[in-house]
């Protein structure tokens, strides 16, 4: 199989992100989309539906069902944990090369299909942050913290997020750590007044959650150095901003034979 022309199945097509994929998938030249799968609308086609009037593909909600009839290379995933993962292991069943992006994953499932993937020598891409510019980032951090130990990470999100820190902060820092290790920073007496002053700590680092409305989703790394400051920033302006981690991970999903975890171990 070669990268010219990915057949491509969507599970979740009418949510936030799975919507975008269908759009990326359908305005990219080798990349056909051949099916759809949702928990409703079996038998339809999602022309049928407001949201895409022009793609005559068909519903199905039988993961089984879809894979045997439209037989695609890639399902592309944007549900949530519990289907991601009964979808994950069907499509690896038939033989599809899984691009999972729903979160939630956990740890141990990861190693779970890590293991069939490699018994099943199927390729298999789970990214929980399909935003280039974010991945990026946590390189650069990660090399920037070899010279300057001294770091404060800033992210700031809509007020609709539930947690925090974000889980690319967090990720950040603990990529940050694999070459700093444990350093504790600021005064050593420093006491905070306002409880949370200082932010969250990982390893020493400082971690400050900023949730407004009007915000999408921003992070700022800042190093602090003898007489100079680094700042790297990222700022996610919609969810098309995912797009291209999710094209990236299509294409190279197709020359693995075994489960690879973050986009940031397929860039370069
Ligand atoms: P969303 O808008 O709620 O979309 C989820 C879609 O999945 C909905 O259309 C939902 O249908 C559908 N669904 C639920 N159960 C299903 C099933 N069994 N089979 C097929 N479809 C099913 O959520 P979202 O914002 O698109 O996010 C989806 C996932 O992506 C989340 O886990 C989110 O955290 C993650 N995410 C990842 C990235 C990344 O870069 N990797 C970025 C943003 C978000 P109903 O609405 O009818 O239930």
């Amino acid at each position: 199989m070669t990268e010219n022309n990915i057949r491509i199945v969507v599970s979740g097509p009418r949510g936030k992100m799975g919507r975008e994929a269908v759009h990326m998938i359908t305005r990219t030249d080798h990349f056909q989309l051949v099916g759809a799968i949702d928990h409703k609308y079996d038998g339809k086609l999602l022309s049928d539906l407001e949201e895409f009037p022009d793609v005559d593909v068909p519903i199905f909600t039988d993961s089984d069902l879809c894979f045997s009839s439209t037989k695609p290379d890639v399902l592309v995933d944007f549900t949530n944990p519990e289907a991601g993962m009964r979808l994950a292991a069907s499509a690896l069943n038939n033989g599809i090369r899984p691009v999972i992006g729903t979160s939630g994953f956990t740890e141990e499932s990861v190693h779970h299909f890590q293991k069939i993937a490699e018994e099943k020598r199927i390729g298999m891409i789970i990214a929980p942050n399909f935003a280039i510019g974010a991945v990026l980032l946590m390189k650069f951090s990660q090399m920037a913290a070899r010279y300057f130990p001294d770091v404060e990470i800033i992210e700031q999100h809509h007020d609709k997020k539930l947690d925090a820190p974000s889980g690319t902060a967090i990720k950040t820092a603990e990529m940050i750590r694999t070459v700093r290790g444990e350093k504790q920073q600021g005064h050593p007496s420093e006491k905070e007044l306002l409880t949370g002053a200082r932010g969250a700590e990982l390893s020493g680092m400082r971690i400050h959650s900023v949730r407004l409305p009007g915000l999408i989703a921003h992070q700022q790394v800042i190093f602090g150095g003898e007489g100079e400051l680094l700042s790297l920033r990222h700022d996610s302006m919609n969810r098309s901003s995912f797009m291209t981690g999710v094209r990236l991970a299509v294409e190279t999903v197709m020359t693995l034979d075994t489960l690879v975890y973050g986009l940031e171990n397929i860039l370069e």
